[in-house]
């Protein structure tokens, strides 16, 4: 969570800090994901009272250190839910049918609702292959051409959804709640296209019925557009590309950058400091936006409560399914 939320007044309950200084309502990503994990272990105690525990499988392959802290989250979230929760290591030198194999053997255990694969892979190995090898059913983080394709058709309950935007999308319908707000009909620009945050953020925006333009680095004049959006999301990974100044009054900004930048003075080990930003210029932002997502403390840990959220939604559809009562539930998740 960034200094600006901590000095300011308590989150409430909806997971919105209002300041009293007539500034943005700031919102809470840490806060919300906190009760949408709340919302999950609850649902998961009830099912093990019939004997059901959901399983989310986790592959891990290769060194990447930031792709061990990620995991390292993510197996810690599942734990927390009360998941049966499996994390398979294997070395950078792995062959891609290796991988390929332990895929198939995750997707007939009837003990596994979802499957993981953590990116980057190792070089040499094919991940769209390895992706589109997961059982559309399993695939908790949304990628497999199935699932792009029920959300590009507007069956956002029937896909699974990848969990950035479906995380984002939580805390809009929040801030929205908070503010006032009406998505349908308003005027949304997504910045940034790529296949795993802008185009999902767009089919997620344009199934609530907003009207979405989607920019990237070849659009034209985007201050002229950002100025006409209601609802900005911001998904380039460029520090602080966005000023105030692009910011329509009142506006919602959802911020989904991370990006870390040089910080000051140096650490313990005498390493210059960093410190992590987003793709919105924050403290511009904040005098003239109506809410915006703090960075970090925003979509971040939206993002690995979604992914929980998504292996609750694919086991409860599951075959092994204990109460088919409990679908319902999560059939909008
Ligand atoms: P990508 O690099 O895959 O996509 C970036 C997008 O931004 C591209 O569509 C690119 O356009 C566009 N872009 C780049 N430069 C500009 C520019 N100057 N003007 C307009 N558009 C531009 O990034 P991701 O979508 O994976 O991630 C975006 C950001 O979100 C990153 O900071 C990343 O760290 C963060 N992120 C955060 C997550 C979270 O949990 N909160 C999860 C995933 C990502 P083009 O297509 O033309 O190249």
């Amino acid at each position: 969570m960034s200094s600006t939320v901590a000095e300011k007044a308590e989150t409430a309950s909806d997971g919105i800090l209002r300041p009293s200084t007539g500034k943005a309502l700031i919102i809470d990503g840490k806060r919300v994901s906190e009760l949408v994990l709340a919302e999950t272990a609850e649902k998961v105690r009830t099912l093990a009272a019939s004997g059901f525990k959901p399983g989310l499988a986790v592959v891990l392959a290769g060194d990447d250190p930031a792709s061990h802290v990620y995991v390292k989250a993510k197996g810690k979230a599942a734990e927390s839910c009360g998941f049966y929760s499996v994390q398979h290591n294997l070395p950078a030198t792995v062959s891609e049918l290796e991988v390929l194999k332990l895929v198939e053997q995750l997707n007939s255990d009837p003990s596994i609702h979802g499957i993981l694969v953590q990116l980057p892979l190792p070089k040499g190995i094919d991940s769209a292959r390895v992706l589109n090898a997961i059982s559309p059913a399993k695939d908790v983080d949304g990628f497999h051409p199935v699932n792009v394709g029920l959300l590009g058709v507007g069956e956002t309950a029937k896909a699974l959804v990848p969990c950035t935007p479906a995380g984002s999308m939580v805390l809009i319908e929040r801030a929205a709640a908070a503010l006032g707000f009406e998505v349908s009909g308003c005027n949304a620009l997504v910045l940034g296209r790529s296949n795993i945050v802008g185009k999902p953020m767009a089919q997620l925006l344009l199934a609530q019925n907003a009207t979405v333009t989607i920019a990237h680095s070849k659009s034209r004049d985007l201050p002229d557009l950002a100025g006409k959006a209601d609802l900005l999301v911001a998904a380039v990974g460029r520090p602080n590309m966005v000023p105030g100044s692009w910011i329509k009054e009142g506006a919602l900004v959802i911020d989904v950058g991370i990006n870390r930048i040089p910080g000051e003075g140096v650490d313990a080990s005498g390493k210059p400091k960093t410190r992590l930003v987003g793709d919105v210029n924050y403290e511009e932002a904040l005098a003239r936006a109506g809410a915006i997502t703090p960075v970090p403390g925003g979509v971040g840990p939206m993002t690995i409560a979604m992914l929980m959220s998504n292996t609750l939604k694919a086991a409860l559809r599951g075959p092994r399914r204990a109460d088919p009562a409990t679908d319902d539930t999560f059939g909008g998740a």
